[in-house]
């Protein structure tokens, strides 16, 4: 366990995760200076954490402050290049992620969820089997609440599920869930990463520390994810939406399975139909889902019950409304083009889809075969545009939207009874919106306002 007591601690980055982490240290006896490179101005905090005696320094990160500490917590969104952290890391100071510190001090067991899309959905899912079963549950991690605040209040009894992204896993020590799950790893974050296998290690980092007692479930089908396999010493289940696999859960014909030992019986879990979410990639999801909670001992029924009362997780290929025929789905949170490519996978046809926003050097060839065969017309908004209209030129029509406003004001004239309108842009949204909630909520409000 990390000693905190007396301890000069600096907290670099003041998002949500950050003010939990300083708390979570004051708390703990440290003293502790938080450092953001926003103005002072921008951050509303300001006044609040001075009252609560921390030290800030604001509008830059100052090389003196990170040298003068014993332990340095940086937040998700503060990337490990910052010219300041590799100094002082070179230096030799210990420098962990608000999970880890926060992962340290929980109770209970852990369930750690990664990969590149799909993790919100599968984390909440599992936090909503465990607690249907009623084991105490925590959720959190790179969604909701902080792991810090989930130490607070966790018990030798409660299971905390987390989410974990691949910024957090690259300062991993000692991380290590009872449970941990790798969805798939598809190209995403390369801007920040610098290579595709930079960001592959890190997501396998989340093995990195389980013993022989633990469990990593992986996905079957996921060429990537398969090569964290040879990096564990965990017990390894897998999940497959195509086939039957050796050890975990599994889809045949109209059917969930689950193997829970290389050798033994397959048990019938639940229909596929009973499935309440849209589209193949969530089946892998509740796959990896069940696999989680058959690991962690939850009754078949609970968890069958569970999965069919769930209900998809906002601007994850939301269902808005139908008018005239037309149905509009809104999947703002598909930032990469692979979200993108399951959420096209999901209709067989006649769709408009919205696409652009914020570039992450992402190749919007690959998804040319796909969009060819289902989709009418292709609406550009935001600073990508450009790029995407010369990716895709030639392989389906293309018309510059600009913006939403204006792709859903294009689309009302154009489409027909049985069209589906889809917002899946593929990019971030930090070009026209302050993030992929603000896009997914401007959609649904001109969508429900025609
Ligand atoms: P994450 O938290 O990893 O971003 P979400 O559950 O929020 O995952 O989903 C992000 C986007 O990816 C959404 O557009 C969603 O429709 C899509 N998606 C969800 N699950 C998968 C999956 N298993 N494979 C590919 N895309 C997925």
């Amino acid at each position: 366990m990390i000693e905190l007591k007396n301890k000069r601690v600096l907290v670099v980055g003041l998002g949500k995760s950050g003010l939990a982490a300083a708390r979570f240290l004051k708390k703990r006896g440290a003293s502790v200076t938080v450092s953001d490179a926003r103005p002072a101005t921008l951050i509303a905090e300001l006044p609040m954490l001075l009252d609560e005696g921390f030290m800030v320094e604001a509008g830059s990160h100052g090389l003196l402050t990170f040298r003068r500490q014993d332990l340095i917590v940086v937040s998700p969104g503060v990337p490990m290049s910052t010219p300041e952290l590799v100094q002082v890391r070179a230096l030799g100071l210990h420098i962990i992620g608000e999970l880890e510190l926060g992962a340290e001090f929980l109770a209970g067991q852990s369930i750690g969820i990664t990969g590149s899309n799909g993790k919100t959905t599968t984390t909440t899912l599992v936090g909503e089997i465990l607690a249907a079963s009623g084991r105490p549950t925590l959720v959190g991690g790179n969604i909701g609440r902080p792991v810090t605040d989930l130490a607070e209040e966790s018990t030798p009894d409660t299971w905390s599920v987390l989410e974990v992204s691949s910024f957090q896993l690259e300062t991993v020590e000692t991380f290590k869930p009872r449970i941990a799950l790798v969805l798939n790893i598809t190209p995403d974050h390369l801007d920040r990463h610098g290579s595709f296998e930079a960001y592959a290690a890190a997501k396998a980092r989340i093995t990195e520390f389980q013993t022989a007692d633990d469990f990593l479930v992986l996905n079957a089908e996921d060429v990537k994810t398969q090569m964290v396999a040879a990096k564990t010493k965990a017990q390894i289940y897998w999940f497959s939406a195509k086939r039957q696999i050796k050890q975990g859960a599994f889809a045949h014909g109209e059917s969930i399975f689950f193997i829970p030992k290389e050798g033994a019986k397959p048990e019938p879990i639940m229909p596929v139909a009973e499935i309440p979410l849209a589209g193949a990639h969530n089946v892998e999801n509740v796959l990896a889902a069940i696999t989680a909670a058959k690991l962690a001992g939850v009754e078949t029924a609970t968890i069958r019950s569970a999965v069919a009362a769930f209900k998809a997780v906002e601007h994850r290929l939301e269902f808005v409304r139908e008018l005239d025929g037309v149905r509009y789905y809104n999947d703002s949170k598909a930032t990469n083009v692979d979200a993108t490519v399951k959420a096209v996978e999901a209709f067989e046809g006649n769709i408009w889809l919205i696409l652009g926003g914020k570039d992450k050097d992402s190749d919007y060839a690959t998804m040319s075969a796909l969009l060819r065969e289902r989709v009418k017309t292709v609406l550009t908004i935001g600073s990508a545009a450009e790029k995407i209209e010369h990716q895709l030129a030639g392989v389906v029509k293309i018309e510059r939207a600009e913006t939403v406003e204006r792709a859903i004001a294009l689309v009302h004239e154009a489409a027909s009874a049985g069209d589906v309108v889809l917002l899946a842009p593929a990019c971030a949204s930090f070009d026209q919106f302050d993030n992929y909630e603000h896009r997914g909520r401007v959609f649904k409000q001109l969508v429900t306002a025609l």
